[in-house]
C-alpha cells in the first residue's frame, strides 16, 4: 500500500526527519489559509498522486509541471487552481494519467545539492538495504545503469537494526562533513526507525537535499507499506486512498481475493498462487497473454468465485476466460456452482475454458455440462491454455 507525499511527511515529522513545512488540502477554498500557515518566501505547489516524476509531468489540458515554484501567494493559488481536479501524466502514471485531488503547499527550500536516499527490502539478501547516491533528483535507474559506482548500499541486519556507524558511513560516502554529516546520519537513522516500526517495504527520498545553512532535508517522500502487515497498523491503513488504486483490485480485496490487473486479454481464475503463476506462464508459452493474476485461495466459497468472475469480466480488455482449479481443500463442485452462478449473473458472452481436477471433479463436470452455459472443458493445464488461446485468436 502506498501513501501520498503529504502523509509521508507527517510520518517524517513524527520520526524527527527534517522536511520542509507544508500544508495539504482538497478544497480550493482552503488554498489561501494553507499558504498563510507557511513562512515567508518561495512556495512550492505539489500535486498529490501516487506516482513520481510529477515535476516533469504534463496535465492533459497542456499545463506543464505537477510541482511548481511560486514567488507570491497569488502565483501559488493560480498554480494550485490549474492543478486541482486536473489529470497529470508522468512517466510513472501511464498515458491515462491520474486526477489530482489534493494539493500540498510547502515552504521553498534553498537547495545546495540534491542526493538520493532510499530504504528497501533487498530480496537477494532478504534484508533491508539503505541505498544512497550523490546523483539525486534525476532518474536513479539511469545512474544505476551508467554510473553504478555512484550508488552506495548498506545492508542492515534486521536483528540488531541499522547501526550508527552504518548511517555515518553513508553520510561520509555522500561527501558530508562535520555537523552536516552528523545531521545526515541522524536523518538516515530515523528513516530506518520509521521503515522498521511502520512495516514499510520502501521509503524513497528523492531528492534529499543539503541546504546552504548547513542542514539536510527530505524534499520529496515516497513511502510504501507491506500489505500483509496492515492488520497491525490501523494508523497506516487509515491513510489508504482508494482513488489511487485499481477499482478491480479494491473490489477483490473486499472478498479476500488475490487479484492483480495485467495488460493481456485472457482472464484467469485459479486456486493457489503457484498454480496461478504456472497458468499465466503456460498461457504465455502457447502465445497468449494474461489479463490478470487471480488466486481465489484454497477454500473459496461460491460467493467468492462469483465475485471473482464479475471482477475479471469488468475488465474491457478480456476476450476469453480460463478457469483452472485443482480441488484439494477446494471442491470442484463448489467452483462449478460459482462459475455457473456468475456466468448467469453477468450474462457471459465471452469464451470460457474450464479445467477441473481433484476432489468432487465428476460432480463439478456434471454441473457444468448440465448448466446450459457454453463451456469448453479441458483435461490438462496445457490443453486448457491452448484451447483458450486458439479460441480467442480465431474470433
Ligand atoms: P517528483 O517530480 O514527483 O519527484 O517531485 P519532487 O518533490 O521531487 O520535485 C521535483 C523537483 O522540484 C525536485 O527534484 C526539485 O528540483 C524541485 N523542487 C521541489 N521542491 C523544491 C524547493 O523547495 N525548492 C527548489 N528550489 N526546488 C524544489
Ligand atoms: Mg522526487
Amino acid at each position: 500500500m502506498n501513501i501520498h507525499e503529504y502523509q509521508a511527511k507527517q510520518l517524517f515529522e513524527e520520526f524527527g526527519i527534517p522536511c520542509p513545512k507544508g500544508s495539504a488540502t482538497s478544497s480550493s477554498q482552503e488554498f489561501s489559509s494553507c499558504i498563510d500557515s507557511l513562512g515567508e518566501g518561495l512556495i512550492v505547489v505539489k500535486s498529490q498522486i501516487h506516482a513520481g516524476g510529477r515535476g516533469k509531468g504534463t496535465f492533459t489540458d497542456g499545463f506543464q509541471g505537477g510541482v511548481k515554484l511560486a514567488k507570491t501567494k497569488d502565483e501559488a493559488v493560480e498554480y494550485a487552481t490549474r492543478m486541482l481536479n486536473n489529470t497529470l501524466v508522468t512517466i510513472q502514471t501511464g498515458p491515462a494519467g491520474r486526477e489530482v485531488k489534493t494539493i500540498y503547499f510547502t515552504e521553498g527550500a534553498d537547495i545546495e545539492k540534491e542526493y538520493y536516499l532510499a530504504i528497501l527490502m533487498d530480496r537477494a539478501t532478504s534484508r533491508p538495504v539503505v541505498v544512497a547516491s550523490t546523483e539525486g533528483g534525476v532518474d536513479i535507474e539511469t545512474v544505476a545503469h551508467e554510473t553504478p559506482e555512484r550508488i552506495f548500499k548498506e545492508v542492515v541486519d534486521p536483528a540488531i537494526g541499522l547501526q550508527a556507524y552504518q548511517a555515518r558511513k553513508i553520510a561520509f560516502a555522500l561527501g558530508f562533513e562535520g555537523k552536516q554529516a552528523v545531521a545526515c546520519a541522524k536523518l538516515i537513522f530515523n528513516l530506518y526507525k520509521m521503515f522498521w516500526e511502520k512495516d514499510c517495504d520502501m521509503v524513497e527520498v528523492n531528492p534529499l537535499i543539503s541546504t546552504k545553512d548547513g542542514g539536510v532535508s527530505a524534499l520529496d517522500a515516497k513511502v510504501g507499506f507491506d500489505g500483509n502487515a496492515l492488520y497491525r497498523r490501523p494508523d497506516i491503513t487509515a491513510m489508504r486512498d482508494l482513488d489511487e488504486e485499481d477499482p478491480k483490485e479494491v473490489e477483490a480485496s473486499k472478498y479476500n481475493l488475490n487479484y492483480i490487473a495485467l495488460d493481456g486479454n485472457i482472464a484467469c481464475l485459479v486456486n493457489g498462487a503457484g498454480l496461478a503463476m504456472a497458468t499465466m506462464d503456460i498461457i504465455h508459452h502457447v502465445g497468449g497473454s494474461a489479463a490478470n493474476f487471480l488466486d481465489v485461495g484454497g477454500g473459496a466459497t461460491a460467493e467468492q468465485v462469483t465475485a471473482a468472475f464479475k471482477i475479471i469480466l469488468s475488465d474491457p480488455k478480456v476476450e476469453g476466460i480460463l478457469v483452472n482449479i485443482f480441488g484439494g481443500i477446494m471442491q470442484c463442485d463448489v467452483i462449478a456452482r460459482g462459475v455457473i452462478e456468475a456466468a448467469k449473473a453477468v450474462e457471459l458472452d465471452k469464451p470460457l475454458v474450464v479445467r477441473l481436477e481433484g476432489t468432487n471433479v465428476e460432480q463439478g463436470k456434471k454441473l457444468l455440462a448440465e448448466s446450459g452455459i457454453e463451456i469448453t472443458s479441458a483435461d490438462s493445464l496445457a490443453d486448457a491454455a491452448k484451447k483458450i488461446v486458439d479460441i480467442v485468436a480465431a474470433k
